[in-house]
């Protein structure tokens, strides 16, 4: 049995989640123990090894206990709530609040009027990007949701930085069919670039392949939006949280293996996917060949 396995060689994490894992580690080699308000990615394996090193997630509860103590605050940025809460409690923040994310909740702090967030209700980001709306916005998870909107007054609509560009510019359209002057819509469109790119070299990776193992933790919304994407153009698409959830049947003779994940998936996670194929489908299907490769194809 000969069987191919590539690594998209664009998976991995987005520079945000780079920026507040490298933060994490770098502070937790001078302390042992560092507080994060939160998950600092979506993912439980990665999770569990930042908590090895000493990283204990906190939710805002538990924070409200804290004095004279340190937290990270992790890229997804919080409302300005979180910051007078360790002002009070003498808290020092060492935030991670990736710079696109920041950049946004500038861009809604300084724009009047009625602001429309495309996004998930009760997400960190979201919940950061209301909080500098001052009761001004109106979060919508889909088009289906659409009458929150007041259509008599203008509409700023944003994104959440992981959402789909696609979905975001049929939602502004179909807002846009709904209102006699088009001029009162403004589209900011706030989709992360690198997650935008993201979709379209996915498409091709997920059409390249014949089966496509999708690395992603189960709270990753950036996961669910790219596995569904790829689903949508290789059915023989499997989402994985862990290796033992691999079955040899989703496998056949000659299959070309494409491993890929979200902004919130690690390489080495990836890698160690890639590793484990080649043992099980050798041990499983009998392969007499097979290869790992990462961006070309090899064939042995
Ligand atoms: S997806 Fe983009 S905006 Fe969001 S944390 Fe990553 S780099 Fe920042």
């Amino acid at each position: 049995m000969k069987v191919y396995v590539e690594i998209d060689q664009y998976s991995g994490f987005c520079n945000g989640v780079v920026r507040a894992v490298n933060s994490a580690e770098e502070n937790l080699s001078k302390r042992s123990v560092l507080y994060s308000l939160g998950a600092i990615v979506h993912n439980e394996t990665e999770l569990k090894r930042l908590e090895k090193e000493g990283l204990r997630v906190i939710n805002l509860e538990q924070m409200s206990h804290l004095k004279d103590s340190t937290v990270l605050i992790r890229a997804h940025g919080e409302p300005p709530s979180t910051y007078a809460l360790a002002k009070q409690n003498n808290i020092k923040l060492i935030d991670c609040t990736c710079p696109v994310v920041l950049q946004l909740q500038k861009k809604i702090a300084e724009t009047a009027g009625q602001i429309v967030i495309f996004g998930k209700v009760g997400h960190a980001e979201v919940n950061g990007l209301v909080g500098r709306a001052e009761g001004r916005a109106v979060v919508i998870e889909n088009k289906e949701q659409i009458d929150k909107i007041d259509f008599s007054q203008p509409i700023n609509i944003f994104s959440q930085t992981t959402k789909d560009p696609d979905e975001f510019e049929q939602l502004c359209n179909l807002i846009s069919s709904r209102m006699e002057d088009k001029s009162m819509l403004t589209v900011h469109n706030t989709v992360c670039r690198q997650v935008a790119q993201r979709h379209a070299r996915l498409i091709q990776f997920a059409e390249n392949h014949n089966v496509i193992i999708f690395v992603s933790g189960k709270e990753s919304s950036n996961g669910r939006v790219l596995y569904e994407l790829c689903k949508s153009h290789n059915p023989r698409t499997y989402n994985i949280q862990s290796l033992q959830q691999i079955d040899k049947k989703w496998f056949k003779e000659g299959d070309r293996i494409g491993v890929c994940g979200a902004t919130s998936t690690p390489k080495w996670q990836l890698t160690s996917c890639a590793e484990f194929l080649k043992i099980a489908l050798k041990s499983y299907i009998c392969s007499k060949f097979y290869s790992i490769i990462y961006g070309n194809y090899s064939r042995f």
